[in-house]
């Protein structure tokens, strides 16, 4: 069977079209005393962005902090503060921010119409109601979060998504002026996502002329923004972002999104920053990408931390390693079929303690 996935169904790009967001959630309010959920990331508290988000009266803004990357336990708590706010659910919620911010606009918006805890959906469709109307808009590039049909949550257990059709924006809104203000280190983490995912899926064994496309056109804008820059990089690295994500939607990652899983689970890494520390140790597996990646990090004088995993305990290097193999389908994509011979649990701890 090949999957007949959902795409994000409306999309508006292009340099202030932030502006618009207005008119297009006007088309969503259903009464006058509805209301629509800001979910917005807290670094823009007193910046210009904050003063632009136009609400009206109903509408309800919440801050939300991602110093640490989105817990299932924020979620519900999230989703009950919204829940406590009106007896009506809203008529839609907006993400604002990176994939942090993103992520946890689209798990509200589920766990709004889907009882209990967002713990109970992480994993493969497994939501049963469609969620709340729900649009994001990125102000980093480079997750896929924005097209995807996942929210990465870590939960009581695992770092694991809800991935389901229901977990897909209605509606994104790419202005890539929102992403000039953000600090160089973390574009560059947050952008290396795109290429990895790129160098993961076009490695991968999944790879199918769909993926290709897209992962190619994603590559090909990812060494223009990091290897040649220009003024037009941050419009570029939009829509690089944007293709990588399409490029994952019908094929997958690899070994430095499951490394990086176990790593950001145990240690509390951001997704873009870990993904760097561990790619930069994959020269085994994908010599090329990663020889290509030293050039742009060496480009944007990126320090990379270093030895992190020297000292974990013995029990938090364990769970590392639980956490990377729970996900299957990314060995099988980067190894093919025979992989749990060729990646031991000890060859992993290796890999980790190389860190
Ligand atoms: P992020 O959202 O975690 O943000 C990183 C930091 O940058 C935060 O401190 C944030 O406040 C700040 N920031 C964001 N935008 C800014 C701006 N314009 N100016 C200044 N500061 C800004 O970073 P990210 O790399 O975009 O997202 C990582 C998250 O995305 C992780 O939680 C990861 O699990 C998730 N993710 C999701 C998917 C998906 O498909 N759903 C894919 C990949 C990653
Ligand atoms: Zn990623």
């Amino acid at each position: 069977m090949f999957r007949n996935f959902k795409m994000v169904s409306r999309v508006v790009f292009g340099r202030g079209c932030f502006d618009q967001l207005d008119d297009i959630l006007a088309e969503k309010r259903s009464e006058d005393d509805s209301f629509i959920v800001f979910l917005v990331d807290d670094v823009f508290k007193q910046s210009r962005l904050a003063k632009r988000i136009s609400t009206k009266n109903k509408d309800f803004i919440i801050w939300v902090n991602v110093d640490d990357e989105p817990k299932t336990a924020y979620v519900d708590d999230l989703t009950r503060r919204v829940k406590g706010y009106s007896n009506r659910p809203p008529d839609g919620v907006v993400g604002i921010g990176g994939g942090s911010a993103m992520d946890l606009a689209k798990a509200v918006s589920l766990m709004l119409t889907n009882p209990g805890s967002a713990a109970d959906y992480q994993g493969w469709d497994l939501i049963k109601n469609p969620a709340v109307y729900h649009v994001g808009v990125p102000t980093l590039s480079g997750t896929g979060a924005e097209v995807s049909r996942t929210t990465v949550l870590s939960g009581p257990e695992k770092k694991l998504g809800i991935n389901s059709d229901h977990t897909v924006f209605d509606q994104i809104v790419l202005d890539p002026e929102l992403v000039a203000g953000a600090p160089a280190d973390q574009r560059f983490y947050t952008g290396m996502d795109t290429y990895i995912h790129c160098v993961e899926s076009l490695n991968g064994t999944y790879l199918n002329a769909f993926s290709k496309a897209y992962g190619e056109k994603a590559l090909e804008l990812c060494r223009e923004v990091f290897l040649d820059g220009g003024d037009d990089s941050d419009d570029k690295l939009m829509m690089a972002s944007y293709c990588g994500g399409m490029s994952i939607a019908y094929s997958q990652v690899g070994i430095c999104h499951a490394l990086s899983y176990g790593l950001s689970f145990v240690l509390g890494l951001h997704h873009g920053i870990g993904n760097c520390i561990v790619f930069d140790y994959l020269d085994e597996y994908y010599p090329d990408g990663v020889n290509e990646f030293r050039r742009m990090a060496d480009k944007h004088a990126v320090c990379l931390p270093r030895n992190i995993v020297a000292d974990v305990e013995k029990d938090q290097l364990e769970k590392m390693v639980d956490v990377a193999l729970v996900l299957e389908p990314l060995w099988e994509n980067a190894l093919g079929a025979g992989w749990k011979e060729i990646m031991t649990r000890d060859k992993i701890k290796k890999l980790y303690r190389r860190m």
